[in-house]
């Protein structure tokens, strides 16, 4: 599995539509300073699904989208698209080629899709579990991210363990069923106060 392309439009400085395409191996993004790299980053992160404007470098979700410039009126919503290629089918999914696709408006009303399909948020965080890829993972190295890893608590390296062994998924299920029971139990412990209360 390989990232094959990203498509932007209206997302921070990219105004019109622009398609980056890589191929299998090494693709280095230079620039001057200010032209955008890190842009690149920030739509791959914010595709994945990242809510945290912070981490995107922004104040609020609605500053990804183009807040113009001298000569160009703002726009009313980002769009980013990436391409993966899934021949390996490590992605769980019947498709060769998969596009993640996320749009947010002006209007605050956002829309996320995968092989141009609407989806939700969770669909896609669970199509990238285990795989390094999702806006937790590993495959995404910010600047300072690794002093950030390596001066961390044990608790948060130990969860960059977990995604690498393929285990997310599973600890996200027993946590769903854990919680399952817990609310189980407390029902039954009513149902036993209703019974007393009968008899
Ligand atoms: P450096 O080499 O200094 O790290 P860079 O090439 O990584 O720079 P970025 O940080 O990706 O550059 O891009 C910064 C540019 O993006 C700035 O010019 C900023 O004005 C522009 N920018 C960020 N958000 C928006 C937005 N919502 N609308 C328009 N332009 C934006």
């Amino acid at each position: 599995m390989y990232l094959k392309s990203i498509e932007v439009q209206g997302f921070k400085s990219f105004a019109n539509k622009i398609v980056f395409q890589f191929h299998n191996g090494i693709t280095g993004i230079v620039g001057p300073n200010g032209s955008g790299k890190s842009n690149v980053a920030d739509a791959v992160r914010w595709v994945l699904g990242e809510q945290r404007a912070k981490q995107l470098r922004g104040g609020n979700m609605q500053d990804v989208i183009f807040s113009g410039t001298e000569n160009r009126k703002p726009l009313s919503y980002a769009s980013v698209g990436i391409t993966l290629d899934n021949s390996d089918h490590k992605l769980p999914i019947d498709f060769e080629e998969v596009t993640v696709t996320r749009k947010l408006y002006r209007s605050g009303e956002s829309e996320y899709l995968i092989n141009g399909s609407s989806c939700r948020l969770k669909d896609i965080n669970e199509l990238f579990y285990d795989t390094g890829i999702g806006k937790e993972g590993y495959s995404i190295i910010g600047q300072g991210q690794i002093d950030k890893i390596l001066s961390g608590k044990p608790e948060d390296r130990r969860e960059l363990f977990d995604e690498a062994a393929g285990i997310v998924k599973f600890k996200r299920r027993k946590n769903t069923s854990l919680k399952k029971l817990e609310e189980e139990q407390q029902n039954l412990v009513r149902v036993t106060d209703i019974l007393s209360e009968l008899e």
